[in-house]
């Protein structure tokens, strides 16, 4: 299982020259699981990422950890929905009544092309088939968790590999969400959580649905994870800010097995020891 950063950034993509090497797109993560590849939401960096799956005949499967823009924006500007030879498998987003999917943006009133004229094969799965999406490639599984409007988060396992990724929590110690997570993360190989915040700013923050990058360091130590990647960064939080909490972040954890998630980062399940590029 490889797993690749595309978007890092929460709450609204911030290009230009002061995010220039963790990057300004928003959440979007691929999980390369050989002839299939999962895609965790479609945030701005879903942009970059549909052109390099342009003629790789993968066959693509699409979740949503929720509908917030800053998840769901890059998906109109897929490149592979307007090549014949692509298929998407979208799993439905379940609001309650019943499940949305992204396709419902291209109206021709929100983006200019109406899903009805898009040139790609797309499967639609309800959000209640969700844990056989994947077929023999592995297993997804959900989590509620912490956020305003309800958010997942996502369990993928392939062989005896585990991902765990939670793009959008507010972590509160000592409530049953909380428990919940530790038991849903418990020794995973990858565990790649929000980490908006400074413990310093949540205070302020308090309620927003975000965690500080030192709570999910707890999470990540209380679940006895492998590794953790810091996600889903404040728009505010320019390069000099993101090195900052790496560097503090390593002082709870060696730099093998915490890194703050940056545009590009590629991180092999099947690889024990690598160091991060
Ligand atoms: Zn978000
Ligand atoms: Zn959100």
């Amino acid at each position: 299982m490889v797993v690749q950063y595309w978007g890092v950034r929460g709450s609204v993509a911030v290009p230009g020259p002061e995010t220039v090497r963790y990057g300004g797109n928003t959440a979007c993560v691929s999980v390369d699981l050989g002839e299939l590849i999962l895609i965790l939401d479609m945030g701005t960096g879903a942009i970059p990422l549909g052109k390099y799956l342009l003629g790789s005949h993968k066959r693509i499967v699409a979740a949503f950890s929720h509908l917030h823009l800053d998840h769901i924006r890059g998906f109109p500007m897929f490149a592979p929905l307007y090549d014949e030879e692509c298929a998407i498998t979208l799993i439905g987003y379940d609001t309650g009544a019943n499940d949305w999917f992204p396709t419902d943006m291209l109206d021709g009133v929100h983006f200019p092309a109406n899903y009805l004229n898009i040139p790609c094969s797309i499967a639609k799965t309800p959000s209640s088939l969700l844990p056989g999406a994947l077929g023999e490639h592995g297993r997804l599984s959900v989590l509620p968790v912490n956020h305003p409007g309800g958010a997942l988060a996502f369990k993928v396992e392939s062989g005896s590999q585990v991902l765990v990724h939670v793009p959008d929590n507010e972590l509160v110690p000592g409530t049953a969400s909380y428990r919940s997570l530790v038991e849903f993360a418990r020794g995973a190989d990858l565990l790649s959580h929000d980490a908006q915040y400074a413990e310093s700013e949540y205070r302020e923050k308090a309620g927003w649905g975000h965690s500080s990058w030192q709570r999910a360091c707890g999470l990540a130590l209380e679940a006895s994870v492998n590794r953790l990647t810091l996600f889903h960064h404040d728009p505010d939080h320019d390069d000099e800010a993101l090195d900052d909490i790496q560097r503090l972040s390593t002082q709870m954890f060696s730099p093998q097995t915490c890194v703050v998630a940056y545009e590009g980062l590629r991180i092999d399940l099947g690889v024990t020891g690598d160091t991060y590029p």
